[in-house]
């Protein structure tokens, strides 16, 4: 459909009204009434600067609709209380886009988002007991090479996983596998230097200038890779934030607006880390009057991490945010994109 002059993805509101009726209609009111972003003024300069890669993704997406992608979630360690629900909404969405089919693979030792872990149970046939401390289960061991990508729900003091997991994501990953990193996914493992580099950037845990630059764009566009001593990781009030482009011709980007609004969210700052092979989609201004830094942080990233691909989002805080129609259509893209490299090297090697 056509919304302010440019072609966007239609929103399956069911996956959403599941969760908060009252909350979807407004939205839907909201797309009908018109443009819930704003400067879509050059929204269509960059549709034709890489149109080989757009059409990989565009056949990538046709062959899924033949078999879905298969993606796992996995979860269990947040503290994000509504780390439950926002699972069980991303994996509604996603299943409701008919791209995907959805597995979801939850710790047994569960931390924080205790009553809505029984509202929004994982179906993973596991055990599960909830602790007032995350600590490492020492059963949590992912198939993951039966997933075309793996979605991270984890956040903050998120217990690291056994060192064989770890060993068997890094594999994964390093054999072409997907990965998405959401919200507080990247606080997570700050130990974990293989970890650290699949998400390109992160924060808390201790990060600071031993893990790598800081990555934002300066005022005049430019993106600056800065050493300075620092924490990694921080954030202003909880506000609605002017997401803006900065790759559009990224297969991810396409077809989307220079700019829009985000719903209510938390904007990290300050994130830093190895940063190799990092790609900035989109930043948000960190307006000091909303107490954040002054920079343009990076909000949208991806990592090409051996053959694996990585798509990162510093979006999701609160549940409002897996309910923004704009979230889910660049969430959506991300997780068909991170995907895609799994499937591209079983072709290849056929
Ligand atoms: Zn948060």
């Amino acid at each position: 459909m056509k919304l302010c002059g440019i072609s966007v993805r239609i929103i399956p509101l069911g996956a959403f009204a599941r969760f908060n009726l009252g909350f979807a209609l407004g939205l839907t009111l909201l797309s009908l009434t018109g443009c819930a972003w704003t400067n879509t003024s050059n929204s269509t300069s960059h549709s034709t600067s890489n149109s080989e890669s757009a059409n990989a993704f565009k056949n990538k997406i046709n062959s899924a609709e033949r078999a879905p992608l298969k993606v796992l979630i996995v979860d269990g360690q947040n503290n994000h209380y509504i780390w439950p629900k926002s699972t069980a909404m991303m994996k509604a969405f996603l299943e409701e886009s008919g791209q995907f089919s959805v597995d979801v693979y939850r710790t047994q030792y569960t931390w924080r988002g205790e009553k809505l872990i029984e509202q929004y149970p994982a179906n993973d046939d596991r055990a599960h007991e909830t602790v007032t401390e995350a600590k490492t289960d020492p059963t949590f061991a992912p198939e993951f090479s039966k997933y075309d990508v793996v979605v991270s729900n984890f956040g903050w003091k998120a217990a690291p996983w056994p060192e064989a997991t770890k060993r068997s994501f890094e594999q994964y990953m390093q054999n072409g596998g997907g990965f998405v990193s959401v919200h507080a996914a990247n606080n997570a493992f700050p130990q974990w230097l293989e970890y650290n580099k699949m998400i390109g950037i992160g924060g808390w845990g201790g990060r600071n200038q031993k893990d790598g630059p800081y990555i934002y764009y300066n005022d005049s566009g430019e993106l600056k890779r800065d050493m300075s001593a620092g924490q990694g990781g921080g954030h202003g009030y909880v506000h609605p934030f002017d997401v803006q482009v900065r790759k559009g011709s990224h297969p991810i980007m396409q077809g989307l607006p220079e700019t829009w609004e985000h719903s209510d969210d938390e904007l990290y700052n300050r994130l830093r880390g190895p940063a190799g092979n990092l790609t900035v989609l989109a930043t948000a201004f960190d307006d000091k009057k909303h107490n954040g830094f002054g920079r343009h942080e990076p909000v949208l990233m991806t990592v090409n991490y051996h053959h694996g691909r990585v798509f990162h989002t510093t979006l999701g805080h609160g549940e409002n945010v897996y309910a923004d129609p704009m979230f889910i259509t660049v969430f959506t893209n991300g997780v068909a994109w991170a995907a895609g490299a799994k499937r591209t090297e079983q072709a290849q090697n056929k």
